[in-house]
């Protein structure tokens, strides 16, 4: 995990101790002496963090973070504030200013180390996400990431064996999130794999369990193992803190707890998981949409092409029939020089969904190209798929198209060549090209009809 780190502070001394530690940890770091020339640096270079320091002459973290925040070209970079130790109120100042985390001073290596990386990871799934969004609306296609209700309150599940930590843990997330308190790490276990939580809170020094094993089972746990894990460790723990950030932890809080890091900690661990399941539900899209025509809605010939295999091959596997079926729009060049494009679309929709309407919720209905459909029938002898076929071609003929909004009424037909996997047939391509073939015929011998591959 390589990122560009901004590091903003009026002392240099500060500046370098930072960088030094980024750099052994392979970060690309810049750094600024102050607020305006960490402005400037951001509108000329993409920067995936910002560390900022609060007092600082000119211009102090705050109104930096502000500007940052209020400028859409930058409001979406995680900003960290570092804050003096005494100054708790600092924090909450930081917070209404937008920034995303707190370091205090003086900021200890695991701490710098464990925000930034938990940071990079969000920013880095954020961007995705705003790349696949862009790109959505380049080509014309629904928003399959959109951001809606990411900051909505999430559902935290609290495992901790002390009722007054708890009620403490509870109060603080209040505005952010609904918690749910559990002292049975065994018990939380199954909580956690039959809920859709956005983050456990795991304390960290139990008294009757080991709250590392408790993390190692979320971790393994195939429903749990995308849940973000926070543990609350007390002062001094550092060896807990590496071992559970080894084990997949993905942040930890040191008591006692100052409720608004709490928040903060919460509000990124919450946003991370529901970025990553934006992602893997915008990839489940994009491969729908990558095997589905646009138009009709039913599948294209690329989804066609890989699942007849499977089924021809599953078909022969089993010694069960199984039969194709292509049908072509007769005339349609004419509806199109007739009506216009935009109707000769209607036509094809309306095609569609008869086809749909007609074939079983186990035939595979596929718009092949242009004017032509293909439909799998598993389990379907020659007999069999000659009644669907003929059905289907009434269901054309029988009723007229109703065209730009019951301007235009035509009379459609289809011709339809069928073709089963008897002897003889040895791939799917095989029983297209017969199937096409016969469709030639019925194209020949007068349109409007069914003809079925000698067998
Ligand atoms: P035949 O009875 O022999 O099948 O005649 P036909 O006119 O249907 O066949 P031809 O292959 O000559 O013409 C097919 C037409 O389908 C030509 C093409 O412009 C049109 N077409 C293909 N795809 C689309 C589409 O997505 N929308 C529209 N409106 N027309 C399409
Ligand atoms: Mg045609
Ligand atoms: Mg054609």
């Amino acid at each position: 995990m390589t990122a560009r780190i901004l590091v903003v502070d009026d002392i240099p001394a500060n500046v370098k101790l930072l960088e030094a530690r980024l750099l052994a940890e392979y970060f690309d770091v810049l750094t600024a002496e102050d607020g305006f020339k960490a402005l400037e640096i951001v509108a000329k270079t993409p920067v995936d963090i910002i560390l900022l320091d609060v007092m600082m002459p000119g211009m102090d973290g705050f109104e930096v973070c502000e500007r940052l925040k209020g400028n859409p070209a930058t409001s979406h970079i995680p900003v960290v504030m570092v804050t003096a130790l005494d100054q708790p109120t600092d924090r909450v100042r930081g917070l209404k200013a937008g920034a995303d985390d707190f370091l205090t001073k003086p900021v200890n290596d695991l701490q710098l180390i464990s925000r930034v990386k938990s940071l990079v990871r969000l920013k880095t799934l954020s961007d995705e996400l705003r790349i696949r969004a862009e790109t959505a609306l380049h080509i014309g296609i629904d928003d399959v990431t959109k951001l809606d209700h990411l900051d909505a309150p999430g559902q935290v599940l609290l495992v901790d064996g002390r009722a007054s930590s708890q009620e403490r843990i509870i109060k603080a997330l209040k505005p952010v999130a609904e918690v749910t308190a559990m002292s049975d790490p065994q018990a939380a276990v199954f909580e956690a794999a039959e809920n859709p939580f956005d983050l456990v809170i795991v304390n960290g020094s139990g008294d009757d369990y080991d709250p590392l094993r408790l993390c190692s089972q979320l971790r393994m746990l195939e429903r749990t193992r995308f849940l973000p894990l926070l543990l609350v460790t007390e002062l001094g723990e550092e060896d807990v803190i590496i071992r559970a950030l080894d084990l997949g932890v993905n942040d930890y809080i040191v008591r006692p707890l100052d409720p608004n890091e709490l928040v903060a900690r919460t509000l990124t661990q919450m946003k991370r998981k529901r970025y990553n399941d934006l992602l893997r539900t915008s990839v489940r899209q994009s491969i729908e949409l990558a095997v589905t025509d646009g138009l009709t809605g039913l599948h294209n010939r690329r989804y066609l092409d890989n699942h007849l295999k499977t089924l021809f091959n599953r078909a022969a596997a089993r010694g069960r029939p199984l039969s194709v079926c292509i049908t072509d729009i007769d005339r349609f060049k004419l509806v199109n020089d007739t009506y216009g494009h935009d109707v000769g679309d209607e036509v094809l929709k309306e095609f569609a969904r008869r086809i749909r309407s007609t074939v079983r919720g186990a035939d595979l209905a596929c718009r092949y190209g242009g004017e032509e459909f293909v439909v799998v029938m598993p389990d379907t002898d020659a007999d069999a798929a000659a009644a669907i076929a003929e059905r289907l071609r009434g269901m054309i003929e029988s009723i007229s198209f109703e065209l730009n909004a019951g301007a235009v009424n035509l009379k459609v037909t289809a011709s339809l060549g069928l073709a089963t996997n008897v002897t003889g047939i040895e791939t799917p391509e095989q029983l297209l090209k017969q199937a096409d073939r016969a469709l030639y015929e019925a194209k020949g011998s007068g349109r409007n009809r069914v003809v079925a591959a000698a067998a």
